[in-house]
């Protein structure tokens, strides 16, 4: 028996046709000659409906989806509360501009994100279009606040494609190459990455906390310094979850000196890993947090909250833009967030992780190119490597697995600064026949690329 999902679509597998089919390879043609080559695309099957787990393509195949947009819709596709709100206020009215004549939804969207986020101090937030522009917003807002111009962060660090934010991105291909020059002020520490601290895990909190307070004041000056900006667990850095405790020594550090602690929560916030924001796990108050992502059920919102003083500091008509806070996508946000309540998607995502971790676990025990199993909740990683001694990265096997999944009809993503992290986003409205499924498929890509 299959489940199917109130948006209609059969909760099932189905290949029709070679993946990608004719269809989309006649669109992908298209494509090519009418899209920038600078804008790729993973996996070309072209999009014909999504809902639960399953994205359906125009040569009528069925793809599982472990994927979820790059952890957008995490309510899943189509959610029926976003749709209902999206369809009355698409009618109602599209667009007045909040700065020009303003409309409850952007003010309900601010409320519930001052009360989602951690703390519960007095919080303000501002709502944008996408995740770089929020990442840049509370850039603005913490050298606005501070009245300091240097911004601390990390290796394998991932915040956006804008000038600023690709200043603040580590990696260098695909996002940074020949775009520079960069912005300046921006200052980078190393991260605290277990699996490749060089002298051990063991040492990994206490030495990458050292280095971030060397390089501060050596290089930069905690009284030149406005905020430490950092992805309590990296995105497309590959999964990366610093070491229990770090993250609060780190904010504690920077309260103590002045310095804003940001975090960007754009790819892990909102259910993603098993809570409201991966800070709740370490029990971290940011100052300020960026979300955008998993907000509004694929529509495009981002937003900076933070602490009221901070936010308030800066003069009115500072921060905006025209479509910031559109209330369609407002009106998405609402629905989303009313259906990770409803349904407690938190407790979904925990699930989740329980169902895969001991999949990946085992997987691991028999492969020895499975270097480390990461992440939480719907949001969890294997980092590739040559064998366990060298840990040469392997991006040529994340590679192989990548395109055998797609073959056999999963949605799938790889990440990481070496390309060689295979990463599980599934939406969070995906049920269990689907997740087994997909890791079926996972594991059999797996056996053949090994082979
Ligand atoms: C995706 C992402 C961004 C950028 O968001 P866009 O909406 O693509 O601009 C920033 N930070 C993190 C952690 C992300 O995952």
């Amino acid at each position: 028996m299959t489940s199917t999902v109130e948006s209609g679509i059969e909760q099932r597998r189905v290949l029709t046709t070679a993946i990608p089919g004719p269809k989309s390879a006649e669109l992908h043609a298209r494509k090519n000659a009418a899209v920038s080559s600078g804008v790729s695309t993973g996996l070309p099957i072209y999009v014909e409906k999504a809902g639960g787990g399953i994205v359906v393509d125009i040569d009528g195949n069925q793809l599982i989806d472990f994927g979820s947009g790059i952890a957008v819709t995490t309510v899943g596709n189509a959610a029926p509360r976003v749709v209902e709100r999206v369809q009355q206020q698409v009618a109602d009215f599209t667009h007045t501009c909040f700065m020009v004549t303003p409309y409850a939804e952007y003010v309900e969207v601010c409320e519930a994100l001052n009360d989602l986020t951690p703390g519960d101090h007095d919080k303000r937030s501002a709502l944008f279009n996408s995740g770089a522009e929020a990442v840049e917003n509370a850039v603005k807002i913490a050298r606005h606040a501070t009245g300091r111009p240097a911004i601390i962060a990390f290796d394998h660090a991932y915040h956006g494609r804008t000038n600023l934010t690709m200043a603040l991105t580590a990696k260098n291909l695909p996002y940074k190459h020949r775009f520079g020059p960069f912005a300046n002020e921006i200052y980078r520490a190393p991260m605290a990455y277990p699996y490749r601290w060089p002298t051990g895990p063991d040492n990994c909190a206490d030495e990458a906390f050292a280095a971030l307070v060397d390089t501060v004041h050596s290089q930069v000056g905690e009284q030149n310094t406005a905020a430490v900006i950092i992805e309590p667990i990296q995105g497309e850095g590959g999964f990366i979850v610093p070491p229990s405790g770090y993250l609060a020594r780190v904010a504690d550090w920077c309260r103590d000196n002045g310095i804003l602690f940001i975090a960007d929560e754009i790819q892990s916030g909102f259910c993603r890993t098993g809570d409201w924001f991966a800070s709740d796990h370490e029990g971290v108050v940011p100052d300020l947090i960026t979300t955008a992502k998993g907000i509004a059920g694929g529509l495009p919102l981002a937003a900076v909250t933070g602490r009221a003083e901070v936010m308030d500091a800066v003069h009115a008509g500072g921060l905006g833009g025209t479509y910031g806070g559109n209330p369609v996508a407002c009106a998405a946000a609402l629905g989303a967030i009313e259906t990770m309540k409803s349904d407690d998607l938190c407790g979904r995502a925990r699930e989740i992780e329980a169902l895969f971790m001991p999949r990946l676990q085992a997987l691991s025990a028999k492969y020895p190119q499975i270097g480390d199993i990461r992440g939480r909740g719907a949001m969890l990683a294997v980092e590739l490597v040559a064998d366990p001694a060298s840990k040469t990265p392997d991006a040529a096997l994340a590679a192989d697995v990548n395109k055998a999944c797609h073959a056999a009809g999963l949605v799938t993503l790889t990440a990481g600064t070496y390309g060689n992290v295979f990463r599980f986003l599934p939406p969070l409205s995906i049920g269990d026949a689907l997740l087994s499924e997909g890791l079926d498929i996972f594991e059999q890509a797996f056996a053949a690329a090994t082979a």
